[in-house]
């Protein structure tokens, strides 16, 4: 075993669970583990790797913002910060952005306009309905706001505030709502909760439930952002628009910057409110600028819709082969491939083999979420490698009884 696994067993929190990978260097939609094996990267840190690894546009912001200026505090007015808060307010149905490093962070700064909003505008309301099997992040109030008791029980007391109700069920929204109530915050498409995309009138329907109640509409699109569901936020795909949007993941191309935006009427925020070290800083800034105007510019959101139905294909045509395969679903290249057993821990291991790199989402489903700017020729190859994966996997099964659809 690798040197590398030995000094994380003995020195770092024993809170993450890795494959057994080292990885050393990243090119596109591939990476290189420390014995020059390589493999497509189709979990793509998370969704963060956006235009893949050591992207040019990326490489070369970073370089010059980095030997130009790197940090000067939020005391200060910096050039990249502000250029990019203008491309994403002209891009985006937001009119305000304010920064942070991380997508937790994000959603934190959104809470806390929401919290103030309710002050200001809505008689000291401060409650805020999420979705069950949603994501928000790992600080304690967005603990507390991720409708999963499994992340929440290790760390009670949560954060009062938050009322979790089942995804893609405006009744329940409705039923949830009392006179306490000042937002609704929902991912697009749930990604950490599997991929799991609403009814097509399910973000309509709470638009006009916020509509009529004087709510705010929070989307957290942190992971559904920045082109990766086919259009270059997920709310464009849905028809609706939110009053405050998160961003993170995708947006600095795998430098850490989160974001959240907000209209005008919903800023509800004062000098002093609300502040950050590193957010908003020069470096991050020019690199979330540089992908955000080759997402843009190149139209990537189109190539992700083609691409992303391409790869859907290819895995309906496995689907078609394979009886132990339940569902492939997803937008874009944001996907879940769903098995009729707990399968994906050892098809990961089988995946990692194959030099295909993709993340168990679910103990029964897999999700793929590569660079945006990944190829047909790449999606083939990915699909073959997970063919063999698969082949292994059931192999090792001795072909198990696949129960049928009823
Ligand atoms: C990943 C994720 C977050 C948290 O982002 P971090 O950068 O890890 O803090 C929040 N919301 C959604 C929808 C996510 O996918």
């Amino acid at each position: 075993m690798s040197r590398w696994i030995d000094l994380e067993k003995k020195y770092y929190m024993p809170v993450t669970r890795r494959q057994p990978i080292v990885l050393v260097k990243g090119r596109g939609a591939r990476v290189w583990d420390e014995e020059g094996k390589e493999y497509l990267d189709f979990v793509a840190g998370w969704a963060v790797n956006s235009l893949g690894h050591c992207h040019p546009v990326v490489v070369e912001a970073v370089e010059k913002q980095v030997s130009t200026l790197v940090l000067a505090s939020n005391q200060f007015y910096t050039l990249p910060q502000l250029e990019l808060a203008q491309f994403l307010a002209e891009n985006s149905c937001l009119d305000r952005v304010f920064f942070q490093n991380s997508g937790a962070e994000a959603n934190e700064g959104a809470v806390k306009l929401a919290r103030k909003y309710g002050k200001v505008h809505l008689g000291g309301a401060y409650k805020i309905i999420t979705a069950l099997n949603s994501f928000h992040g790992r600080t304690l109030t967005m603990v507390s706001a991720t409708g999963q008791p499994h992340y929440q029980e290790p760390f009670t007391p949560l954060t009062p505030g938050f009322v979790h109700v089942p995804f893609n069920d405006v009744e329940a929204i409705k039923e949830a709502t009392d006179g306490e109530t000042c937002a609704i915050m929902l991912e697009p498409v749930q990604g950490e909760g599997g991929v799991i995309i609403p009814a097509s009138d399910y973000l309509q329907k709470v638009r006009q439930w916020c509509d009529e109640k004087g709510l705010l509409l929070i989307l957290d699109e942190v992971q559904t952002g920045m082109g990766r569901l086919g259009t270059l936020f997920g709310y464009q795909h849905f028809n609706v628009e939110p009053d405050v949007m998160t961003l993170g993941k995708g947006l600095g191309g795998g430098i850490a910057i989160g974001a959240f935006l907000a209209k005008e009427r919903c800023v509800a925020l004062q000098p002093s409110d609300h502040g950050t070290t590193f957010g908003g800083n020069p470096v991050a800034c020019a690199a979330a600028l540089a992908v955000s105007r080759y997402i843009v510019g190149k139209d990537i959101p189109s190539h992700v819709a083609r691409l992303g139905e391409y790869l859907k294909g290819r895995l309906e045509l496995l689907r078609a082969r394979y009886e132990i395969i339940r569902e492939v679903r997803g937008l874009g290249l944001l996907l879940a491939v769903e098995f009729w057993e707990n399968i994906s821990g050892e098809l990961v291991s089988a995946c990692n083999s194959e030099g295909l790199l993709v993340n168990p989402v679910r103990p029964n489903a897999i999700r793929l979420m590569p660079p945006l700017t990944l190829t047909p020729e790449e999606v083939d190859e990915a699909v073959r490698r997970l063919d063999r994966a698969l082949g292994k996997v059931l192999k090792e099964e001795g072909q198990k009884a696949v129960p049928q659809p009823g």
